[in-house]
């Protein structure tokens, strides 16, 4: 999709609109996840979101900080603002090693309450709806128009915008 002037503009408020609100889901998410769990062990609550806060910072550092429009339109809003107090990276193609950077700690907070879910059915009920309906608003709304030129989501978006031009 092609922006230009106003519509440019018009087009990064609505994606930053979708992508604050698909973050904000995943984080009520993550809430729904530790309320399950302090239900059996505050312990384990406080050690599930140290573990979030860590995982974090590993997929903002191995994504966020390489990409070329953090500071100007992060889709998310959020996670641009945060790479400001992490190291600079230099801006550029993802390594395997950024993709397993990012992969890895997002199955892992995902994965982690699912044990203290299964036993409360309406959570893990709206656990998996907020993720899921973050993620599609994500991919059909926000990742469309991303100047994050590196990201291979975008990438397939663009094929497919390509491919509906032929
Ligand atoms: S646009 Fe995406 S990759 Fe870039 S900083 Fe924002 S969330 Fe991270």
């Amino acid at each position: 999709m092609v922006y230009d002037g106003k519509e440019k503009e018009n087009g990064v408020m609505n994606r930053q609109q979708h992508g604050l609100i698909s973050f904000l889901m995943g984080c009520l998410a993550i809430i729904i996840g530790c309320a399950a769990i302090a239900q059996s062990s505050i312990l384990l609550a406080i050690l599930y979101l140290c573990i979030v806060a860590f995982c974090g910072l590993i997929i903002l550092y191995s994504y966020c900080c390489k990409c070329p429009c953090r500071l100007t339109s992060c889709a998310h809003l959020i996670p641009g603002k945060i790479t400001t107090v992490l190291p600079r990276r230099m801006i550029g193609k993802y390594s395997l090693v950024d993709f397993i950077g990012f992969a890895v700690p997002m199955i892992i907070v995902i994965i982690f309450p699912q044990y203290w879910l299964v036993k409360k059915v309406p959570y893990l009920v709206a656990f998996w709806l907020l993720i899921i309906i973050a993620v599609a608003d994500s991919y059909s709304v926000v990742c469309i128009g991303c100047e994050n030129r590196y990201c291979p989501l975008r990438e397939i978006e663009l094929g497919i915008e390509e491919e509906k031009k032929e």
